[in-house]
């Protein structure tokens, strides 16, 4: 069994952005999910490959692991018998262990997880007519307290690895019975390969779980890394999309070493709204956010960046908010979409969703700007899988500590 200690905790809007180190399995094992191809290589010549061996062995491995998802070394039928014996007294092939699996009437699957050192953290799947969309988590918890938001209530407990966020997707995978059954010469494929949809469940990935992706950067992009790997899980960039709510330095390192689609936790319009319910905003703002977002590379009117926008009553829902966000995506040119997020309420949250009329008028007013402005339908309400509503035990806030850190100023 592994242990973590718990982080420390910081200021209401500062990250924590390395990972604590887990300490290491106690049978001596490494895991290799999460690692990279020269990784694997390195690991087999320390334990005594040579340089030629170690990296034809790597190369299998790889492709055993991350595109056939086989979770035992005596699958791997064209790695010598006596070797699979030998991997599997050094390495082990690692899945978040499964806590609770969760179905709703709507077909949502939420899973709750928990890491070898025993934190709780959760994922969902989401079918469609048209696509399968996983929502993966990056932290347990969140240091960011947004309001509305029920993981927002937790601690951040620690950073999820590269190994526990590319391991929701292969468990995923495991869920739905979805990995490829053919031969070696897959690996033949080009690293940009397309991915093809067609018959699949899982086609889309957005990092919209628990936490905020790019307090995690380096985790998450070595993760979403192997699953773009064409030899990998082989998704492409453009089915995966990161969510957040605005840590601008990180934007640019996002669209260049990663590539993928951007949502932005936009929310408000006013710096005295914003302000409240996304308390990053008082470190970076409205107009620095929006600059970030007209600079992100690859964005372009193929590849819009979302503006996510939960519609919270009598807060941000009035014409005037909707008009004013018009002004700015203008003011900005930004390639926009607006997604419009009817609020997902959890036990204590201080906030109501808008009226169905409100939203409707809300998504009008931007879509007769030229703007799209779709509303989301919740889903997976029934069994809290809804944006927003993500939370597992661990480490829960009490009210009154919240409220303590409510009436502070916040550390910016
Ligand atoms: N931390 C990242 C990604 C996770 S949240 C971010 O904030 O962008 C995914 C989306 O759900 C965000 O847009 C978030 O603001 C939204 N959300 C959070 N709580 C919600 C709630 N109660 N109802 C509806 N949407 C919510
Ligand atoms: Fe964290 Fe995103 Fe929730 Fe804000 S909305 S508290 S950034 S998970």
């Amino acid at each position: 069994m592994t242990s973590t200690e718990l982080m420390p905790i910081p200021g209401q809007v500062d990250p924590v952005p390395v990972a604590r180190d887990i300490t290491p399995r106690a049978d001596g094992r490494q895991d290799l999910i999460g690692l990279p191809r020269d990784r694997i290589r390195a690991l087999f010549e320390y334990a005594g490959l040579d340089t030629k061996q170690a990296k034809l062995r790597a190369k299998q491995v790889f492709h055993w692991l991350y595109h056939r998802g086989v979770t035992d070394f005596a699958a791997m039928t064209d790695i010598a018998k006596p070797m699979r014996p030998w991997l599997a007294e050094r390495f082990v092939i690692g899945r978040p262990d499964v806590v609770e699996a969760q179905h709703s009437t709507d077909g949502t699957r939420k899973w709750l997880l928990k890491t070898a050192d025993g934190h709780e953290f959760e994922m969902v799947f989401i079918p469609d007519a048209d696509r399968g969309t996983l929502c993966v988590s990056s932290q347990v918890g969140c240091t960011l307290n947004c309001t509305f938001c029920h993981t927002g209530t937790m601690r951040l407990v620690r950073n999820l690895t590269p190994g526990e966020i590319v391991g929701q997707v292969m468990l995923a995978r495991d869920a739905l019975g979805e990995w490829p059954k053919g031969k070696m010469d897959f690996a033949a494929e080009a690293s940009e390969a397309e991915y093809t949809a067609d018959g699949r469940l899982l086609t889309n990935i957005v990092m919209m779980g628990m936490g905020e992706p790019l307090y995690n950067f380096d985790n998450v992009r070595d993760a979403l890394r192997l699953v773009m790997d064409g030899d990998g899980l082989a998704l492409s960039k453009r089915r995966i999309t990161l969510s957040t709510s605005g840590v601008v330095p990180m934007m640019e390192r996002c669209g260049e070493e990663i590539g993928v689609n951007l949502a932005v936790s936009l929310h408000a319009v006013t710096k005295e709204v914003r302000d409240e319910i996304v308390p990053l905003n008082r470190k970076y703002g409205i107009e620095e956010l929006l600059s970030a977002c007209a600079a992100y590379p690859g964005a372009s009117n193929a590849r819009r960046i979302t503006f996510e926008y939960v519609m919270l009553k009598d807060k941000n829902d009035s014409d005037d908010d909707a008009r004013e966000l018009v002004r700015l995506l203008k003011k900005f040119d930004l390639p926009a979409k607006v997604n419009l997020i009817p609020f997902n309420p959890w036990p204590g949250a201080a906030y109501e969703c808008s009226t169905p009329e409100r939203v409707r008028r809300f998504s009008e007013i931007v879509f007769e700007h030229g703007i799209s402005a779709p509303v989301r339908t919740p889903r997976g309400r029934d069994i809290d899988a809804a944006c927003g509503q993500l939370k597992t035990t661990a480490q829960k806030k009490s009210r009154a500590e919240r409220d303590r850190e409510a009436a502070a100023p916040a550390a910016v």
